[in-house]
């Protein structure tokens, strides 16, 4: 639909310019001009993780990622921590149970960030757990977890791996792998990384590698170790998904040239642009300013049904929002602002969405929130 304005948290919308190279016709997958591409693409990927290792690219969707951290670090038996702020966390205990680890979690309240030192006290009381799971930017609450602080404090006590679900985080929020001591880190390519869904990307540190290359759990296509074999020789396993590569390979291109801490500011701003307008109508947002993600923001009205404003901008604007999952469905809508997403953009999406809100006869003041959105920005966020 060309009328539509995509403002989920995933999909996303996609640059023309990545759309365009994404048409090339097709090529040898084991012919040079692949090679040629996926060489291209490899310094690029590791600038986006902060990290020296290269990172494997898999056809599949961010839960194969997040399976792919699973099976090729444990094996049944193992303990392992899983801390949950959301549905995603939530699909990593799922992920660990269905391979039969011993899983701890410790739950925090969807909407709240979790706490290091607890989790740091957690460890120290449970000296055999081998690998702790965390999720960077939670998209279900639209909360940042401190995800530096975290690594700080496991790595002080034990030398259980970090493993972290990147997928709505990496590209529009700084991540630096090999200084925070990530040892895994998992991303997708339909969030900020403005590509199609079907590409996850996958970075282990040295650390990591150690257990993977060791690690007596059966896998075959998610075996990462083939992933890092062939991509010695700018090569895949198995027949890459070429057309979401071309993208990759300009997506990537967009992201430097704008420049990554640019990039990262400009999230910012966005975040501050559309908690600003809510916040000028009185509009409760799920999540405080210290918690909440640049990437998406999750709004908590108590006057109104969130699906009934979403169900009418869809159908007055073409406007797409994302409602709650799990715990949260009818409770919360979810505006994502990642990816080919500019501070033009939120003041549209807060315009039609004040507009939506009028028409529902739930508030008359109709532009404070795009008032508030604009002082945010001149503000500078
Ligand atoms: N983790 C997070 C944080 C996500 O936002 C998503 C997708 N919404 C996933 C994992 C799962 O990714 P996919 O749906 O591509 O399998």
């Amino acid at each position: 639909n060309d009328y539509q304005l995509l403002r989920i948290p995933g999909p996303t919308p996609i640059p023309p310019s990545v759309q365009r190279a994404m048409t090339k016709p097709m090529i040898g997958h084991r012919d040079q001009e692949t090679k040629d591409l996926l060489k291209q693409i490899k310094p690029k990927l590791r600038k986006l993780f902060g990290t020296k290792e290269d990172v494997a690219i898999v056809a599949g969707s961010g839960t194969a990622g997040m399976e792919a951290a699973v099976v090729n670090t444990v094996t049944p038996g193992d303990e392992v921590l899983v801390l949950v702020t959301g549905a995603f966390g939530d699909r990593f205990v799922k992920i660990c149970e269905a391979y039969n680890l011993h899983v701890h979690r410790l739950d925090y309240p969807w909407g709240v960030a979790l706490r290091p030192e607890e989790i740091q006290e957690y460890l120290l009381h449970h000296p055999f757990i081998k690998a702790v799971f965390a999720t960077h930017c939670e998209t279900s609450t639209g909360v940042l977890n401190p995800i530096q602080e975290l690594a700080a404090s496991i790595k002080e006590v034990t030398d259980a791996l970090f493993i972290v679900d990147g997928v709505s985080s990496v590209g529009g929020v700084e991540v630096n792998m090999d200084d925070w001591q990530i040892d895994i880190c998992v991303t997708g390519s339909q969030k900020a990384l403005m590509l199609p869904p079907g590409l996850v990307f996958i970075a282990a540190s040295k650390n990591a590698w150690n257990t993977i290359e060791h690690n007596q759990h059966p896998r075959f296509y998610l075996d990462l170790r083939k992933y890092r074999d062939n991509q010695q020789f700018d090569s895949t396993p198995f027949t890459p998904a070429i057309s979401l590569l071309y993208g990759l390979e300009q997506s990537l291109q967009l992201l430097d040239s704008e420049g990554l801490a640019n990039v990262w500011k400009r999230h910012q701003l966005m975040k501050q642009m559309t908690r600003a307008a809510f916040e000028a109508h009185g509009i409760p947002l799920l999540t405080n300013d210290t918690d909440a993600s640049p990437t998406v923001t999750a709004i908590q009205p108590f006057n109104f049904h969130p699906d009934n404003v979403r169900q009418l901008v869809k159908k007055e604007f073409g406007l797409v929002l994302a409602g709650g999952q799990q715990q949260l469905k009818g409770k919360i809508f979810r505006i994502g602002h990642m990816g080919y997403c500019t501070p033009a953009d939120i003041l549209q999406t807060i315009s039609c969405l004040e507009l939506g809100l009028a028409k529902l006869g739930i508030l008359y003041n109709v532009g404070i929130g795009v008032n508030a959105a604009q002082h945010a920005y001149l503000r500078g966020g």
